[in-house]
């Protein structure tokens, strides 16, 4: 891996309605992601897999476009 990488941070929508905990931390390196870190949800999950990597894929294009530092940390709701 090299020093060009985001760490995305991903957290649940409910994080303050429900007080839930569920979070996704994953590692963007080039164009593979790497899964750091997986907190489940405490109430039943809404949020399918294909709407957490359109998004991972979002932030991915916003990062390459606005890139100042080698490691960038993203928080983001969904
Ligand atoms: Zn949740």
């Amino acid at each position: 891996m090299d020093k060009n990488y985001e760490i995305v941070e991903i957290c649940c929508e409910k994080k303050k309605s429900e007080k839930c905990k569920g979070y996704t931390i994953t590692i963007l390196n080039d164009s593979s992601h790497y899964l750091q870190k997986y907190f489940n949800h405490t109430h039943a999950s809404q949020t399918n897999s294909s709407n957490i990597a359109k998004n991972i894929a979002d932030i991915k294009q916003q990062t390459l476009t606005t890139r100042n530092q080698p490691i960038q940390i993203i928080q983001i709701t969904l």
